[in-house]
């Protein structure tokens, strides 16, 4: 008997957050004949842990972005709930605080627009009006991000309905904070988070770096109770609940498309007749002595 099936709608690989969520996507538009293949012997790729003296330690994540409180989620969050994937989300306490010694500067953020201008207002009065105006515009460009990325829509529209947006688009982030005049310490305030994004200021888009502070400081930072496998392992179970076949301990090392030198011919971007692996018997035998191998972490 074959392990894989001759067919599947669509095969997936990669078994780790974006895999898995593409899984669930497609599945709640009808596609549930998926098979997603993954290398390791466990889900979650670079969302991993692992324990060294009682202690577990996230190789990766150390927050969840866009999840929001039950009563305002967001994006991701709002994702997770549509696919009833319920995770036990832990709010971060803090946005974060900002030391710099040489200056005298030490400052614990909160998440909450006025919250945060009330804390930077504390230690330097008189700002907190013009930071929360400032938190409003990055709120404002957040909001049109999250409505232009799914609705097409003709430039005059734009310009009508999303003028903050349009206005700040071809800006830096520096170039943009500093028309609100901060002291130099504010502004060190407001920008150190986002170093990892790879840009400095200079150079970092004032689009991408009001979307995190927006997103930030409007719904605040989580971590998954069960750290990141209770992500991978509720995902893989919804897609496996919904029909999906994940496997483990299978690294996909060859796609084979027939008629693929016509593939280009009917559409640039659309590889037809993707063949299923298991029709080549590329890893319809191996199974069974690499799976003796590996481990299926199912159940953590
Ligand atoms: C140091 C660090 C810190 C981070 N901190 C955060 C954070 O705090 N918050 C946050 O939201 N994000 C954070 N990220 C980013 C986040 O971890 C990643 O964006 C996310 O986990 C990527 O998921 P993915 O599914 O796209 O890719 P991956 O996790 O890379 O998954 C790819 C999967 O495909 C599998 N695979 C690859 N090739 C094959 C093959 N040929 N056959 C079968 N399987 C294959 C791999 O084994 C893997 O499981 C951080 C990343 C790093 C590196």
């Amino acid at each position: 008997m074959k392990f894989y099936k001759d067919h599947y709608d669509v095969v997936i690989i990669g078994g780790a957050l974006a895999g898995l969520s593409a899984a669930l996507q497609l599945q709640q538009k009808g596609i549930n004949d998926i098979l997603i293949l993954e290398k390791h012997n466990l889900p979650g790729g670079l969302a991993t842990s692992y324990v060294r003296n009682g202690i577990e330690i996230e190789a990766t994540l150390h927050e969840m972005m866009s999840i929001g409180s039950k009563e305002d989620r967001l994006k991701v969050g709002v994702f997770f709930d549509e696919c009833g994937v319920d995770i036990d989300w832990l709010k971060v306490p803090e946005a974060y605080r900002f030391v710099e010694p040489n200056k005298g500067i030490d400052i614990t953020l909160h998440s909450g627009f006025e919250r945060m201008a009330n804390e930077i207002d504390a230690k330097y009065p008189g700002w907190g009006p013009k930071v929360l105006e400032f938190m409003q515009l990055c709120n404002r460009v957040y909001d049109s991000m999250n409505t232009l990325s799914v609705t097409p829509m003709s430039k005059p529209a734009m310009l009508m309905k999303h003028p903050d947006f349009v206005k700040t688009a071809g800006y830096t982030a520096t170039e943009v904070i500093d028309t609100f005049g901060f002291p130099q310490d504010i502004v060190d305030i407001l920008t150190p988070y986002w170093i990892y994004v790879g840009n400095p200021m200079s150079t970092l888009p004032f689009t991408i770096y009001a979307f995190l502070m927006a997103d930030y400081f409007r719904g605040g930072s989580y971590v998954p109770k069960k750290y990141s496998h209770e992500m991978s392992m509720k995902l893989q179970a919804k897609a496996e609940e919904n029909g999906a076949q994940v496997e483990f301990c299978q690294e996909v090392e060859k796609i084979l498309v027939k008629d693929a030198h016509k593939a280009r011919r009917y559409d640039q971007l659309r590889l037809r007749h993707l063949r299923s692996l298991s029709e080549q018997g590329v890893y319809t035998d191996d199974r069974a002595a690499v799976g003796s191998a590996c481990r299926r972490h199912k159940d953590g």
